[in-house]
């Protein structure tokens, strides 16, 4: 009672599917959602399951936290899909990337970011976050990756970033949705380089993050607009105007 709880994406598991009987409840058969099949997130109130929200870390405000939730806890499966990868690229530096960059080299991997050609401020702003290397999505890296994430729902960049990593290197599709894939010739995931899609987030997962959120200080880049202006908000995402995350305040005065 009292404690301050984020509600995160899964909302739900049915704990009987071969998924959840599997430790694998992100791929349950019947898992609902927050603000999708369950409501919530774009509102002043909300129920929700209590086993399936977690504790906030203290050092972090109302605001600062509210990107850790998706955008952190999605990022980090999909960051440890990359297993001990030390050489990592971003294709597409938004909410997620800004956070995971963070934790990276925080754990001494060497971040490349892909951003659209001409994104100056894009560009600008994974540097100021210790990207080692930053660049057009059509360029290739220095040197061979261990392993990429590809935030941007776009398709095309699968062959881009098969050709940007090295023999056994592990491409992740952090979106939910993504553009057609072009085909492409056999040879560039040859060499056993692995390609796959990344999908919710398990609670255990939530609680490594936000443990390891709780050790360092993530700084999270949030742009804050009132919960009647969501449409605004989402139309900005649509543009790409958002640097690192928007987050809806439903009472500015409180939450700030
Ligand atoms: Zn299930």
């Amino acid at each position: 009672m009292g404690d301050r709880l984020g509600v995160p994406w899964l909302g739900q598991t049915c704990h009987h599917c071969r998924y959840c009987l599997a430790d694998r409840e992100n791929l349950c058969d019947n898992a609902r959602f927050t603000g999708y099949q369950l409501d919530g997130g774009y509102a002043e109130y909300a129920v929700a399951n209590e086993r399936f929200c977690f504790p906030i870390p203290a050092r972090y405000s109302d605001v600062q936290a509210a990107p850790l939730l998706c955008a952190g806890l999605i990022g980090y499966r999909a960051l440890k899909m990359t297993e001990n990868a030390t050489r990592i690229g971003f294709y597409g530096f938004g909410a997620s990337a800004h956070i995971l960059i963070q934790l990276a080299r925080h754990q001494g991997k060497q971040v490349f970011v892909f951003t659209r050609s001409g994104d100056r401020a894009g560009q600008d702003f994974a540097r100021e976050l210790g990207a080692v290397w930053v660049g057009s999505s059509s360029e290739q890296p220095p040197e061979a990756l261990d392993a990429a994430i590809i935030f941007a729902p776009v398709g095309s960049l699968v062959p881009l970033a098969l050709k940007a990593v090295a023999k056994a290197g592990i491409i992740v599709c952090a979106g939910i949705h993504m553009s057609d894939i072009p085909s492409f010739p056999y040879d560039i995931l040859w060499e056993e380089r692995v390609l796959r899609s990344v999908a919710n987030l398990t609670r255990q997962d939530g609680e490594e993050f936000l443990d390891l959120a709780a050790q360092f200080p993530i700084a999270t880049r949030t742009n804050t607009f009132c919960l009647e202006a969501a449409n605004d908000a989402l139309t900005a995402l649509r543009q790409g105007s958002i640097e690192g995350a928007a987050v809806l305040v439903v009472d500015r005065a409180e939450n700030d």
